[in-house]
């Protein structure tokens, strides 16, 4: 099977980098083994939330220069970055995903515990708000349906008192989602939110949230709503009385499954393909340049293409791999930046920042990945399989992948 380019990995990374290269004219396939870490996902988009010092960020095109040369932004610099992100909220627009905020700026949200954290784009089901003192609603109900354990509403309570917001907490016992309970398997924030694809249940759930809302400012609800489409937020937002405000509960995370299948969607639409349950299992090589690749549906035929691009995650989605004493990437054997004393990994407290969070594949500066040392002449590496940053701490998972995968599509597009 011959493409222009083929993607290994269909997550946040390999979408963009697959969406940006088919608008171009470019006959691209995706290969991805299955869920990526945006049906994780808080809900919104990080770009940079703190400097590795610990220093907060609150305009992060600002704080770029800032960062040490090996992290990607650096690699791909600030010029090029303020490019890209300036018309970012159109182009996922044209997948059909609204997302709020100023890409100059960060705002705030709420996290499922009830902490007020930053963020860079928020996906269209949260409100941002501009400080981390505005909570727009001075009395809320906070609203959980009966028997669902994901979301947490005294905490939620509990934080947003803090701030001096009084609050009460229901519960909305809805017959179609109580039957959920009867597998607690089932009782998951994807299960719910194929209950309120039906516009009857709709109904009931909009019934039960005006009849709370007479002596509140607004309703706060957790953010389960819209599986394949935004129309269930839209239909609550259109007719309830109050305001609802949507807090993320932990994941699976509706919102992230909903911009992921978007994505997808938008993938095939412009004539992309996508191998979705495959999983790539070997490069091969003349030399520095990849030859062909194949899968583990495919063992008997390769994949060729003009040009190569690793998507494939970090440890969570096994684009990279720990061992007892090693790290390693499966499907080039690239070099991996880690360090090789194995008690150097991570710190004994959890709430340390953890030096495993920032391993992954070295490259070059154009984003080639390395190889003993030499770059791979027509493969490049993009998103969370990448090192020199740590996305948790930083807080810039969701940037670095889609300014990457942005990158990298406009290089291959130059290259022509
Ligand atoms: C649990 C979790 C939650 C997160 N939440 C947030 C958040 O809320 N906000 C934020 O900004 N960032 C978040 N991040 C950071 C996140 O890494 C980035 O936001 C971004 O989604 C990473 O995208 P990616 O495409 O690089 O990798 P991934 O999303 O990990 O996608 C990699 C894909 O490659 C596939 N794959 C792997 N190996 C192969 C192979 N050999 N062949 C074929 N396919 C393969 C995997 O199945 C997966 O689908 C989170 C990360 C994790 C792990």
């Amino acid at each position: 099977m011959r493409y222009d380019v083929v993607i290994i990995g269909g997550g946040l990374s390999g979408l963009t980098c697959g969406i940006r290269l088919q608008e171009a004219g470019k006959n691209c396939a995706i290969i991805s083994t299955g869920q990526s870490a945006l049906h994780f996902s808080s809900g919104a988009f990080d770009f940079l939330n703190k400097l590795p010092d610990g220093t907060r960020v609150m305009h992060p095109l600002d704080a770029i220069k800032r960062l040490g040369g090996n992290h990607p932004y650096r690699k791909i610099g600030e010029e090029k970055i303020r490019e890209y992100v300036a018309d970012v909220q159109d182009w996922f627009g044209k997948s059909g995903i609204v997302l709020h905020g100023d890409v100059e700026k960060n705002h705030y949200c709420l996290s499922p515990i009830g902490i007020i954290k930053s963020a860079w784009l928020s996906f269209d089901d949260f409100e941002p708000l501009e400080t981390a003192d505005a909570f727009p609603y001075k009395r809320v109900a906070v609203a959980n349906f009966a028997g669902f354990i994901d979301f947490y509403p005294r905490f939620i309570a509990d934080a947003l008192a803090e701030k001096g917001v009084e609050c009460r907490i229901e519960i909305l016992n809805i017959p179609a989602v109580e039957k959920l309970r009867t597998n607690p398997t089932e009782m998951r924030s994807a299960n719910i939110a194929r209950v309120f694809d039906s516009e009857a249940q709709l109904e009931n759930v909009l019934t039960l949230i005006n009849d709370l809302s007479e002596e509140v400012d607004a309703v706060i609800l957790p953010a389960v709503l819209g599986l394949s489409s935004v129309y269930p937020l839209e239909y609550i937002r259109k007719y309830s009385e109050k305001p609802v405000f949507f807090i993320s509960p932990v994941p699976p995370s509706v919102p992230g499954i909903r911009v992921q299948k978007r994505l997808q969607e938008r993938f095939v639409e412009l004539g992309g393909t996508f191998f979705l349950g495959d999983t790539v299992e070997k490069a091969f090589f003349d030399g520095d340049t990849v030859i062909g690749i194949t899968t583990n549906n495919h063992s008997d035929i390769q994949f060729y293409a003009e040009q190569y691009v690793l998507a494939s995650g970090s440890f969570f989605s096994k684009g990279i791999i720990s061992r007892s004493n090693e790290i390693y990437e499966p499907v080039l054997n690239a070099d991996v930046e880690y360090d090789s004393q194995r008690d150097n990994w991570f710190c004994k407290n959890v709430f340390d920042v953890q030096p495993y969070m920032s391993y992954g594949v070295k490259t070059d500066t154009g984003f080639h990945p390395l190889r003993d040392g030499v770059p791979v002449r027509n493969m490049f590496a993009i998103g969370s399989v990448l090192s020199g940053y740590n996305p948790l701490e930083e807080g810039c998972g969701s940037g670095v992948a889609i300014l990457t995968a942005l990158h990298v599509a406009n290089t291959i597009l130059i290259s022509d």
